[in-house]
């Protein structure tokens, strides 16, 4: 199987980071760590965090690199990281990628996983999410059984403030300026695989397969 398990998932909201990475931690034996699923627990816990990151999640803008940095060393400080790490979400600003790199949180592969806009606006706007185990489905693409019940679990899905019409081109923008450019960073470290992320789920998983090796 694939030898890095240290990685990075790149690529705009709604490319599949969570869905690849959920997969890829069974493979790999390592955990998925996504500051967005992160912040949106400390929203849901009322800690001091999830209150300072709410208004810029509502409105599809990045969280201060402070707060996500304490997050991400918090989190990786744990002992499942200690051999290896899916990170989704992070890092998203260049300031981020310098925090891990003087902090000596080692990279060993970044997979960018590409998808146009006009697809990333139709998989979030119609995503729903489990609130129970988080698992995710969309209204034509990947239908639930029952409506309005997961699938996996039984759980309530429901629809994330941020994946509504009005914040999506704003996360999209954020992506664009300040998450793009890491593309770059990481490829003149010599890091980076691209990887084409329309079509099947287990295609695009094949895909990254292939780039880990
Ligand atoms: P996600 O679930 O990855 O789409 O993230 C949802 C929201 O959480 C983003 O739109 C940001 O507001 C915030 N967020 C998640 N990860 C980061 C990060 N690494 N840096 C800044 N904001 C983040």
């Amino acid at each position: 199987m694939a030898n890095a398990t240290r990685l990075i998932l790149l690529g705009g909201p709604g490319a599949g980071k969570g869905t690849q990475a959920k997969r890829l931690i069974k493979a790999l034996s390592v955990p998925q760590i996504s500051t967005g699923d992160l912040l949106r627990a400390a929203r849901r816990e009322g800690t001091a965090l999830g209150l300072q990151a709410q208004s810029y999640m509502d409105q599809g803008k990045l969280v201060p690199d402070g707060l996500i940095i304490e997050l991400v060393n918090e989190r990786l400080a744990q002992p499942d990281a200690e051999n290896g790490y899916i990170l989704d979400g992070f890092p998203r600003t260049t300031a981020q990628a310098d925090a891990m790199e003087v902090g000596g949180i080692a990279v060993e592969r970044v997979v960018n996983i590409v998808v146009d806009d006009d697809e990333l606006t139709q998989r979030l706007a119609e995503r729903r999410i489990c609130r129970d185990c988080g698992a995710s489905f969309h209204l034509r693409f990947k239908v639930p059984a029952k409506a309005g019940i997961c699938d996996a679990c039984g759980g309530e899905l429901y629809q994330r403030r941020d994946d509504s019409l009005e914040v999506i081109p704003e996360r999209l923008a954020a992506y664009k300026e300040q998450t793009q450019p890491l593309v770059e960073y990481y490829d003149a470290r010599g890091l980076v695989r691209t990887v084409d992320g329309t079509g099947a789920i287990d295609d695009i998983y094949g895909r990254i397969i292939e780039a880990l090796k």
